[in-house]
């Protein structure tokens, strides 16, 4: 082999060992990355509800890791979430943003049976499958499982899903924060 061809060589294989190195980085920090993402999203309440401005909570986590966002923007977290997401994100706990503190309290779909035709488009809605039912046959929400989202509201044909405070006696799933008493 000449020596040109050996230099070739040698700097085709450090290539291939910089680009390997590199593409084991990006996948480390990435990994790294969506554990921080997971972290956060699990103090979140998971009710979807999208009141902080994202269709969900893991989406609000990661644009709070990104630095995109302020970690006081949940209302059904509230405080608690508060002080979790800053210790977190070592961070110092603020109060909820002025504009969501009077943002309504958890509410639950309920369905009135008597009028359900049974189409199923409610629980194809329905992001975290609080709807049971089976087509042609009545659907029912299970009211601890429901987060209000309202996205099943909008689907139903004949408008016989409403929402309704959440009742303080329906037992909470460990998703939902106990609701307020006023
Ligand atoms: S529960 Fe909180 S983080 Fe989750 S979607 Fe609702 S406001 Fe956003
Ligand atoms: S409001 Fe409707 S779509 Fe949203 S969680 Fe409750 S049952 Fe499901
Ligand atoms: S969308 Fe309405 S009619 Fe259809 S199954 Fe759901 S509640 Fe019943």
């Amino acid at each position: 082999m000449s020596t040109t061809a050996a230099a070739i060589a040698v700097l085709a294989g450090l290539a291939l060992l910089l680009g390997g190195l590199i593409a084991a980085i990006s996948r480390r920090l990435g990994n790294r990355e969506a554990d921080a993402v997971e972290r956060l999203n699990a103090v979140l309440p998971q009710t979807q509800c999208a009141q902080c401005g994202y269709p969900g909570c893991r989406p609000y986590a990661a644009a709070m890791l990104a630095g995109e966002v302020d970690i006081n923007r949940c209302p059904p977290g509230g405080e608690a979430t508060i002080a979790d997401l800053a210790r977190l994100l070592g961070r110092e706990p603020v109060a909820l943003a002025p504009e969501l503190q009077g943002a309504p309290p958890p509410q639950v779909a309920v369905i009135d049976e008597r009028r359900c035709i049974g189409c199923t488009l409610c629980l194809k809605a329905c992001p975290v499958d609080a709807i049971v039912g089976a087509a042609q046959y009545m659907h029912t929400v299970i009211e601890a499982e429901c987060t209000g989202c309202e996205l099943c509201l909008a689907p139903c044909p004949v408008d016989c899903i409403d929402l309704v405070p959440r009742a303080a006696s329906v037992p909470a799933t460990g998703r939902l924060p106990a609701p307020t008493q006023s």
